[in-house]
């Protein structure tokens, strides 16, 4: 059983519903249980063409799945909540984007999968909802708590908070 973080983001349609949609579904999957999830925050899009804001919000799971089949997982339920790669370009609108942000302190670097997530550092977007779920997680490759590398960012203002759950 491994603890893992996932972002979820959303800049398109019923953005905290899809963030909603995916988390239920993820905790339906096989292998997967949620722990914890943060509020809804609202953040500028970031070095996207697009002027749709963001819905973010990171969730905490415990899960049975390898790193690879976790992301398998989170393809197929953007896939599910109508996300649609070929349509929206490289960095579009997206319904649901489920990103694999840290999967216990393990180190990954294959082709199609980076952990932890290349730019967690550098994305008040990510560590905001992180500081709320899990401040003393430490990154496995800078050594550094989400705590201080949230009070690293030169950016942590653009991150509002948009609603708390339910
Ligand atoms: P974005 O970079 O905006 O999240 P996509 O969701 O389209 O864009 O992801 C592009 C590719 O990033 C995916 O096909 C996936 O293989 C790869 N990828 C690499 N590392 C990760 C990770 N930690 N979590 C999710 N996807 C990842
Ligand atoms: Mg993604």
């Amino acid at each position: 059983m491994v603890i893992a973080y996932l972002s979820l983001g959303s800049n398109k349609g019923d953005r905290v519903g899809y963030i909603q949609q995916a988390t239920s579904v993820l905790g339906m999957s096989e292998g997967i249980s949620i722990v914890r999830t943060s509020s809804f925050y609202e953040t500028e899009p970031w070095n996207c063409e697009t002027k749709n804001w963001f819905v973010n919000a990171a969730i905490e799971i415990s899960t049975t799945l390898s790193a690879q089949e976790l992301l398998a997982e989170c393809q197929r339920i953007e896939k599910q909540l109508g996300r649609n790669r070929e349509a929206e370009g490289h960095y579009g609108d997206r319904t649901i984007d489920i990103d694999i942000m840290f999967y216990g302190n393990e180190i990954i670097n294959e082709d199609n999968l980076l952990v932890p997530h290349k730019f967690i550092h550098q994305r008040a977007f990510m560590l905001v909802p992180m500081l709320e779920i899990a401040e003393d997680f430490v990154h496995p490759v800078f050594g550094q708590t989400i705590t201080e590398l949230h009070e690293a960012l030169e950016n942590p203002e653009m991150v509002y908070l948009y609603g708390t759950r339910i």
